[in-house]
């Protein structure tokens, strides 16, 4: 929501029908009195703006609150089912959607595999994925949250390179909403994951950093409080980054980039290379926790890899909490391990022992970023870290008074 200097009563309209709407959210429950002492709206437009908000059921009247003398006040709430979103997630293994509540909560799911797609036949699939979650009739949905691989130009919704899925300047957004007839939100899934952890985890931070590891790597960062996707969108685009010039050919035309040595790809590729067997993510894991030795060498040389990598990271930013999320994460504590004590090696010894790095504690953590993403957008909400309340937001952006 936009300062407008002279706004025309369509555009004051809208403007003073998402300040309640936000306000309503981030209270949980108010009366329409403190609604205008905290939006500085006059008595009069919160009254009108309720009751348009009321009768398109976005708002809804919840019993008495307390009396403060005289009669106790009638306090509103937004119904956590008042609308509902898609948030999708178009994984390494599986594409997802879900239908999620306004208080982030997993109404239903559809998936699919989507391991080795590329091309039109995985932008195929996406479509195909959220009319799944769709044919429920579930209504009214507020709109479509993707978290997508690659470099994505989150304004128009252009997936602009995607190594993982060969997409280049591929217009999901659109192709998504065409289709829907809803409005479509496209973010890097690594910025997904950590708008969820930032909101959904239990550990709220200013400064936070979750790096996503599968077929792709990329880090999503939140910095004093918001997501941070830099002067474009590729803040946190690590995967592609150079660690070894003369290493192996990478998928994206160069070689010795990280993803070469740390992804889901290297690791399968390692145990190949030792065993003479093609493997997949399930046997490696299996052989990982039977402690097989090669199994054991290549998982663990890959964290080594990627703490190198992120040591880089800690030393720009000086972020405390990284978290490690993605197909990965699966290889659990002691992968983890080996990525943590990789990146103190190569960072400077008293800013590592500032740094903790552990793995996500957000399930279904693309999903839930990508939905919430697509909330803020719609309803004008600002969300922080979930409080005692449990009201993920902190006001509306742009608040005129
Ligand atoms: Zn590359």
């Amino acid at each position: 929501m936009e300062r407008t200097a002279k706004a025309t009563p369509q555009v004051a309209r809208e403007h003073n029908e998402r300040l309640v709407v936000a306000t309503v959210y981030v209270h949980g429950r108010i009366s329409r009195a403190d609604l205008a002492r905290v939006t500085g709206l006059t008595r009069t437009t919160v009254s009108d703006v309720v009751e348009r908000l009321v009768a398109s059921g976005l708002v809804a009247e919840a019993g008495r609150g307390p009396s403060t003398g005289g009669k106790a006040p009638i306090l509103l709430e937004m119904p956590a089912r008042a609308r509902l979103l898609i948030g999708v997630d178009l994984g390494d293994q599986v594409f997802t959607a879900a239908v999620v509540d306004l208080r982030g909560r997993i109404v239903r799911r559809a998936s699919a595999p989507s391991e080795g797609l590329s091309g039109e036949e995985a932008g195929r699939l996406a479509l195909a994925v959220v009319d799944s979650a769709l044919a429920h009739g579930d209504a009214p949905i507020l709109g479509v949250g993707v978290g997508a691989p690659g470099l994505i130009d989150t304004g128009t919704g252009t997936v602009i390179r995607s190594v993982t899925r060969d997409w280049r300047d591929l217009p999901l957004g659109q192709r998504i909403a065409e289709h829907t007839g809803l409005p479509v939100h496209v973010a890097n899934d690594c910025q997904a994951a950590v708008f969820a952890e930032h909101v959904f985890g239990s550990a709220p931070a200013a400064n936070l950093i979750a790096v996503k590891v599968g077929m792709g790597i990329g880090a999503g960062l939140i910095l004093g409080g918001e997501l941070f996707t830099g002067d474009g969108f590729g803040a946190g685009e690590i995967g592609h980054t150079i660690v070894h010039p003369d290493g192996e050919a990478c998928r994206c035309g160069r070689r010795g980039c990280l993803e070469t040595v740390a992804s889901l790809g290297a690791i399968l590729r390692g145990i190949e290379a030792r065993t003479g067997q093609p493997a997949s993510l399930d046997q490696a894991l299996d052989a990982f926790a039977a402690g097989d030795p090669d199994a054991r060498e290549v998982v663990l040389g890959a964290g080594r890899q990627l703490g190198y990598a992120l040591a880089s990271l800690v030393g720009a930013l000086h972020v405390r909490r990284l978290v490690i999320a993605g197909t990965l994460a699966a290889f659990g504590p002691d992968w983890l391990d080996a990525i943590s004590a990789a990146m103190a090696e190569r960072t400077l010894e008293a800013l590592a022992a500032d740094v903790t790095v552990e793995l996500g504690r957000v399930d279904d953590v693309v999903v839930l970023g990508a939905a919430a993403l697509m909330m803020t957008r719609e309803l004008g909400l600002r969300l922080q870290p979930l409080d005692a309340t449990m009201s993920p937001v902190r006001g509306p952006r742009g608040a005129a008074r």
